[in-house]
């Protein structure tokens, strides 16, 4: 019989204000919460499922328990590499689905109780040298700053989204659009008119929201309100069109759908000028670092992204963020309750932490 007990359950998220982008709205994210029991040891790691990649609750929960069943699941805590080569043949050849939140969960778990019995952070397995960000002089300068997203919604919502942003100190902000020429540039105007005194970073994602014709359009008119990089603003799997534009864009443009593991790495090179990479979408932490030392290969560049998370899966992910150009780790931020408690959120910046394995402490729980 196993050492490690594993229980798997639902982890409703309610969000502040509804979150809104191209292809619908949500007031909660259906995510699920998998602690491992190991001694005095309770780990914890998170699925953030995702209907557009073909999950839910319940195909996160099954595959997690059809998984460890019959597995000795110790030899993982030595060998967490096994675990990702199982997780990878399992999902291809027995449960059939990707399901990339399900296996990254156990992963994040497993980390995280690797992390607590050897008494080391997440990031110090990650980085060859030692505390890469803790020897800068000016704080956590290293560390990129993370966007905070400001969602779809009717202007009014989102002149009140963009003002508690301001007022919480945010100073990078991710407008989401994908309303439509007129629409989405009036929510550009109503942006820029309210950060005007504030020396704010915009960037802006479509998910996939625009044709051609509208980004075309919309390209030449974004450097006027400060906006930085433009994400995924054609559906999934016209990369072919995005490559004929990007050259020629006065600002770097980002896929996000486009790119879920390694092997859209490779092809995305000389196409698009960076990735979002999201742990929810690799399946696994050691993927998402081969992504990032894949793309640096093909000089793209590198945001680390989110799903709709509570602090547990987004510290796991904030581990890798020295490591990556621009951050947009903002899914706890976002929830009216953050089941988790112990990351940092400095000067805009998610601090990876030192504590042992993630870091986090579940403090609250409905
Ligand atoms: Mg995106």
């Amino acid at each position: 019989m196993s050492k490690i007990k594993l229980q798997v359950r639902p982890l409703n998220l309610k969000l502040k204000h509804p979150f809104g982008i191209s292809r619908g709205s949500i007031t909660c994210a259906k995510n699920v919460l998998i602690t491992l029991h190991f001694g005095d040891i309770v780990a914890y790691g998170e699925a953030a499922p995702s209907t557009y990649y073909g999950e839910d609750q319940n195909t996160v929960t099954k595959f997690v328990n059809d998984f460890i069943r019959d597995k000795s699941a110790e030899e993982y805590i030595t060998n967490i590499h096994k675990l990702k080569d199982d997780l990878d043949y399992f999902s291809a050849n027995v449960f059939r689905l990707s399901a990339p939140s399900a296996r990254v969960a156990l992963e994040i778990a497993f980390w995280d109780l690797i992390g607590k019995i050897n008494n080391k952070s997440l990031y110090q397995y990650f980085f060859q040298e030692d505390d890469p960000f803790l020897v800068s002089e000016n704080g956590y300068q290293d560390i990129p700053p993370t966007s905070y997203t400001i969602g779809l919604d009717s202007l009014l919502m989102i002149e009140q989204k963009a003002k508690e942003a301001l007022l919480k100190g945010c100073r990078v902000l991710k407008v989401k659009l994908g309303h439509g020429y007129e629409q989405d540039l009036n929510i550009l105007k109503k942006i820029n008119e309210i950060t005007k005194e504030y020396p704010c970073i915009l960037r802006v994602d479509v998910n996939g929201g625009w044709d051609l014709e509208t980004t075309k359009k919309m390209i030449d008119v974004l450097p006027m309100y400060k906006v930085e990089i433009l994400e995924q603003p054609l559906p999934k799997g016209s990369v072919k069109l995005l490559s004929e534009i990007y050259e020629k864009s006065p600002i770097p443009i980002f896929v996000d759908e486009d790119c879920m593991n390694s092997r859209d790495v490779e092809s995305l090179a000389g196409k698009v000028h960076g990735i979002n990479i999201k742990l929810m979408k690799s399946g696994s932490i050691i993927e998402a670092l081969n992504m990032i030392n894949l793309a640096r290969s093909y000089n793209l560049k590198i945001m680390i992204g989110c799903m709709i998370e509570s602090s547990c899966g987004i510290s796991a992910a904030a581990s890798l963020s020295p490591m990556t150009d621009y951050v947009d780790l903002d899914g706890h931020i976002l929830l009216e309750n953050d089941p988790f408690s112990g990351l940092l959120f400095e000067n805009n910046r998610i601090i990876p932490s030192f504590e042992a394995g993630l870091g986090v402490d579940l403090s609250l729980l409905n």
